[in-house]
């Protein structure tokens, strides 16, 4: 097959097209001929050769998992890719697996709100989730689902080059500081993270996820705390 078929093809699936028919139709009743399938792996890239995000979310896409046999949507990102601040949250809940994007829900609602009360617009940060696909009932991902979607994320740092990561709740903060501190311990700091691709470190941040401060308010406090020295972060860049 030459390159400008390949590339058709790789269109087509994009675009959500799994069978491709022929001009002529086969007759099963004469022939064992089986339509031609695709096999959405012969177009994946590999991960190290992947450098724009409409190619890491087709890879992502393709990699089999159970949580796709009872998610809805696959949910990678919203907002800027061009944007300095990424915003990592845990999984896409009901709202979210329902409409493709990440924080729509009540969480992100209370997220967006936070972000207008430091001058920030949703539009201009870069959002996404350690987990691209709802976990039954918003169960909290496993570590192996965490680790098994970890290349993915670090990808995304990859091709934002965010200069800061502001990481929402538990999973994130496991997830990209490979630790199992509290929250409480991990907030108010800042930390670094740097994986084998990168070059240069990128600043971290740890806060409450919306989700828990909705549950909790009386953590509203220390939240705020949080965004003011998020806030304070970005001015100095
Ligand atoms: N909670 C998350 O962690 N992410 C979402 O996208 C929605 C709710």
């Amino acid at each position: 097959m030459n390159q400008s078929n390949k590339e058709y093809i790789r269109f087509l699936i994009e675009s959500g097209v799994h069978t491709l028919l022929k001009e002529t139709p086969n007759n099963h009743h004469k022939s064992n001929e089986k339509p031609e399938n695709i096999n959405p792996d012969d177009y994946k890239k590999n991960l190290h050769e992947i450098s724009n995000i409409k190619d890491l979310i087709f890879n992502i896409s393709c990699h089999e998992t159970p949580l796709k046999k009872t998610a809805n949507k696959i949910v990678v990102f919203d907002g800027d890719i061009n944007s300095n601040l990424m915003i990592i949250g845990e999984a896409p809940g009901k709202e979210e697996d329902e409409q493709g994007k990440p924080f729509v829900g009540r969480a992100g609602q209370l997220l967006d709100k936070m972000l207008e009360a430091i001058k920030l617009k949703r539009e201009n940060v870069y959002i996404t989730n350690v987990i691209p696909w709802r976990p039954t009932n918003n169960r909290t991902p496993t570590e192996d689902e965490i680790l098994e979607f970890l290349p993915y994320l670090q990808k995304q740092i990859e091709i934002i080059k965010p200069s800061y990561i502001y990481l929402l709740g538990t999973t994130a903060a496991k997830a990209i500081l490979a630790t199992p501190l509290s929250l409480s311990k991990l907030r108010g700091k800042l930390h670094k993270y740097k994986s084998l691709n990168l070059n240069y470190t990128i600043n971290v941040l740890v806060s409450y996820h919306p989700a828990f401060l909705l549950r909790s308010p009386n953590f509203k406090k220390d939240a705020w705390a949080d965004l003011k020295m998020l806030q304070q972060k970005l001015n100095e860049n």
